[in-house]
């Protein structure tokens, strides 16, 4: 039996990694100057070599990804675009021709051909496997590749889907990538992210009754609409997805937290977090969470590596770079599209329930509630929200002239890019979770986009390019801008934005 003095498993992995760190660290410092130089040379040739090759063949051993096939293919093409390459037209082509193939006749994408299909194979075992996270990745992906052929085969979205914090982003993004987002969809998604939202110490919220709140037998509308085509893009109808769940009790608590858990109940976590702040400024309804404590938990997630971890306790990883980096590309942008306005620290909708929130904007989604919601008084005017400062969230990405706000980052962001450069960059092509790992395309797209992040967070006017001692290693080592909300690259963003409000 280990004594009371002897490091916990968690404690040793983390001093392994640590040592695994330095002395990549300790190696680089020793070397010569021209060497330095190499190694912190984002090897452009040799990453889009290993990505292409990812998207026109993979081994046997990414059988265990089939479901996740747009997945792959986003993860590629983001990486390629970050890097200011394409893909050649034919490739172009029989990519677009896949994700159409995984697309389900009623609308939404598999996680390949056949697993969407009604008509499909997989129909004998299950009817409906159309998944909101796919469809958010086979949406990225054509975006990403731009032109009218890949943005016009998009014309259907899924109806139903799974219930968690990155649905709600999954489906919110794609809505409005695509245009289609309205009142009507963003109704109720607000309130089903504030109960996955750690706040400080006056919290109303505690672990024990939102995980009530979550499996109790009461359906309580998220109002998270779901959608499916109709005519065209623009004539989606939705259908409405309800999380079951009652309010039992409310219980205060105290948590050191102010990340953003999966589902009420759940530990905060760094892609969570994420996904729910991306979400909640896309629906308007930002100035709910409380910012300050979010800042709070997230500025604590960089390690002594330079990298980010995703939950408390845990090991740096490279992917965090942009779940983590992007939560604050998100707060800069946010600071600068408010102006003089700045992000209200410290005063979260729950610190200060006496606060009046009620508006005539508010009033007016107090309509569409559904019936149950209604009849519960625990749903008070502190579920509402305040809408006179709403955020043009065309601006959050492409800020042009306008409210530049003097922030410096919040986080080390050239320790940040070392640690990807050094740690997280195989040579050969790929970036890996951490030293001693294997490059996979999902760290790859990660490390690059908050690589991409890092190089931007001294900005203080987004159309200007980084000064150089912003980016880490060579200049040439600059990647494409990314639009924070959606993490797409900027311009291809801008091209589906053009087409999804003309067409
Ligand atoms: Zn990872």
């Amino acid at each position: 039996m280990e004594s009371l003095t002897s490091p916990t498993v968690t404690q040793r992995d983390q001093l392994l990694v640590e040592q695994q760190v330095f002395s990549l660290f300790k190696t680089f410092y020793n070397m010569p100057p021209s060497s330095q130089s190499f190694m912190l040379e984002l090897q452009r040739e040799n990453h889009v070599e290993y990505l292409t090759n990812g998207l026109k063949q993979l081994g046997p051993s990414f059988c265990v990804l089939d479901a996740n096939r747009p997945w792959i293919c986003y993860w590629i093409l983001h990486s390629i675009a970050l890097m200011d390459e394409f893909v050649d037209p034919e490739l172009e082509d029989n990519t677009i021709d896949f994700l159409s193939r995984c697309e389900d006749p009623n609308g939404g994408y598999g996680g390949g051909p056949g697993q969407a299909s009604k008509f499909g194979i997989l129909s004998l075992l299950t009817s409906n496997m159309p998944h909101l996270a796919t469809t958010y990745a086979a949406v990225n992906s054509l975006v990403t590749l731009g032109g009218d052929k890949a943005l016009s085969s998009v014309n259907r979205m899924h109806d139903g889907g799974e219930i968690d914090v990155r649905a709600c982003y999954t489906a919110i993004s794609v809505a409005s990538l695509l245009n289609i987002l309205d009142d009507k969809l963003v109704q109720n998604v607000g309130n089903y992210i504030l109960r996955c939202f750690k706040v400080g110490s006056h919290s109303s919220f505690s672990s024990t009754t939102v995980l009530s709140e979550h499996v109790g037998k009461e359906s309580v509308s998220c109002g998270l609409k779901i959608f499916k085509n109709a005519k065209r893009d623009q004539n989606l109808v939705g259908h409405f997805v309800s999380v079951t769940g009652s309010i039992a009790h409310i219980l205060n608590c105290q948590t050191y937290e102010g990340g953003i858990s999966g589902e009420p109940g759940s530990e905060a976590h760094g892609g969570y977090t994420f996904c729910g702040l991306a979400t909640m400024i896309l629906i308007n309804e930002v100035d709910r969470l409380d910012l300050s404590s979010l800042i709070d938990w997230v500025v604590f997630r960089q390690g002594v590596e330079g990298g980010f971890q995703g939950r408390t306790n845990k090991l740096v990883d490279g992917c965090y770079s942009f779940w983590q980096g992007g939560i604050f590309a998100l707060i800069k942008r946010l600071n600068s599209t408010k102006g003089e306005r700045s992000i209200p620290l410290g005063d979260g909708e729950d610190s200060d329930p006496e606060s009046p929130r009620t508006t005539a904007s508010s009033d007016a989604t107090e309509e569409g509630l559904n019936k149950d919601l209604s009849q519960d008084d625990s749903h008070s005017q502190k579920d509402h929200h305040d809408t006179s400062s709403r955020v043009n969230v065309a601006d959050i990405g492409h800020n042009s002239s306008k409210g530049h706000a003097k922030v410096n980052p919040l986080f080390n962001s050239l320790a940040l890019q070392q640690y990807i450069l050094l740690c997280s960059q195989d040579l050969n092509g790929g970036l890996r979770d951490k030293p001693g790992k294997s490059r996979d395309h999902y760290h790859t797209c990660y490390c690059l986009s908050g690589l991409s992040v890092c190089q931007r967070s001294w900005l203080e006017d987004e159309d200007a390019p980084p000064l150089p001692h912003a980016v880490l290693g060579p200049y040439s080592n600059l990647l494409e801008p990314i639009h924070p909300l959606y993490n797409v690259v900027l311009d291809r963003y801008q091209e589906a934005h053009e087409f999804y409000t003309s067409s």
